[in-house]
């Protein structure tokens, strides 16, 4: 699969789980609003409100979940923006309470605990522009409904079976808060776990984004990095460094005699056998094609350098380049260079290209010290 295929997929699996859980939360919305409509029930048997409210919020309630689970399913949420809809199912639950608060003022006290529950939950989902705007509208809301039924707004407490009832709403509104920190908490936790995926998949692709991906060596990229730090701490009076540019000699001919295929072999070969004979502290790196850059901190004379570049040269000498290609030999030229009081990066590969340029016209695989 490729990787944008994969990327494809997981958004698609991201914009799936998106909808699931928006579908999910108009579920709960709905049980909240049959718990409601329930309560209201007993209310309504008790005569302390009309027979037809518990019917009336319930199928108000459903009519609304079920407008807002449409617009779920047909992805109008995704167009609208979750901040949005998000307000709109707020603002029409808020009207739907306190409508009901205004006809049966008897029990709105209740109906204002529970909106303080709605206001609260989709708060914390919404953008400040937005929990502001529905804050004060429901709020106006309120005040006015206090304004206009004073006393009359209250608690059914006339009985014990009332108290009863007003009590058990007054569990469910803390039943309530209960469920949705549960559901906050799985989503945050699902949050934190994505994130943890989400940094490792950046750290994977920086690190792919810094190999070279034939070799597995560093890339040109990340070694020039590492060069430039390397002279910033020579040059402030660091650690001194010393760098050896390696061309693959005549290394056309390979590709045209015994094919691409046995290049790249060659190529891999070569990194791997000259990686084995470095220090942990040296490092190289794939500059571009046949040509490799060789970083030696610590190292300040040129033959000291020179030696490091001999060592590295022996090797592709020596190695098996039969398991490639019958009758196959390599070898490589070097130029190396140590750094300089004040010296640049660039200057420094300057003169180890013109070190290299030399060990060529010399007759190659040779070291030539700049
Ligand atoms: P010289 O000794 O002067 O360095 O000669 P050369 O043939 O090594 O140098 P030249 O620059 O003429 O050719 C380099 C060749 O390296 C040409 C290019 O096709 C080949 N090359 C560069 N990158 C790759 C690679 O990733 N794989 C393979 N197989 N060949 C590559
Ligand atoms: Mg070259
Ligand atoms: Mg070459």
């Amino acid at each position: 699969m490729t990787a944008a295929a994969r990327a494809g997929g997981a958004a698609g699996q991201a914009a799936g789980r998106r909808r699931w859980v928006a579908l999910r939360t108009q579920w709960l919305v709905l049980a909240f609003y049959a718990l409601d409509a329930g309560l209201m029930a007993g209310f309504a048997v008790l005569g302390s409100v009309p027979a037809a409210l518990p019917w009336a919020f319930g199928l108000g309630g459903a009519a609304l979940t079920l407008l807002f689970a449409t617009a779920v399913g047909l992805g109008l949420h995704r167009r609208l923006g979750a901040a949005r809809f998000t307000s709109a199912q707020l603002l029409s639950a808020c009207a739907l309470m306190l409508g009901t608060a205004a006809l049966v003022p008897q029990m709105g006290l209740l109906l204002f605990m529970t909106t303080l529950v709605a206001v609260a939950t989709a708060a914390v989902q919404m953008p400040r522009r937005h929990v502001l705007a529905a804050t004060l509208s429901v709020g106006l809301c309120a005040v006015l409904l206090v304004l206009v039924h004073g006393p009359a707004l209250g608690l059914p407490l006339a009985d014990r079976w009332e108290r009863l009832l007003s009590g058990l709403w007054f569990g469910i509104v803390l039943a309530k808060i209960a469920v949705i920190n549960l559901i906050g908490s799985a989503l945050r936790q699902a949050l934190v776990d994505s994130n943890r995926r989400l940094g490792e998949a950046l750290e994977q692709l920086r690190e792919l984004s810094e190999r070279d991906e034939l070799t597995g060596l560093a890339n040109r990229r990340a070694v020039m990095a590492q060069l430039e730090q390397a002279v910033a701490r020579c040059a402030g009076g660091g650690a001194p460094l010393a760098v050896a540019l390696l061309d693959v000699d005549h290394f056309k001919r390979v590709n045209d005699t015994h094919g691409h295929a046995a290049g790249d072999a060659v190529l891999r070969a070569f990194a791997d056998a000259v990686t084995a004979r470095l220090r942990s502290s040296d490092c190289v790196a794939r500059y571009g094609g046949e040509e490799f850059l060789l970083l030696l901190p610590g190292c300040g004379e040129p033959a000291a350098a020179a030696q490091a570049a001999e060592r590295a040269r022996l090797v592709v000498e020596g190695h098996g380049w039969d398991a490639v290609a019958g009758g196959l030999r390599i070898t490589v030229s070097i130029g190396v260079a140590v750094c300089q009081p004040g010296e640049t990066a660039a200057a420094l590969l300057q003169r180890a290209d013109a070190a290299l340029y030399r060990a060529k016209a010399g007759g190659r695989n040779r070291v030539c010290t700049g």
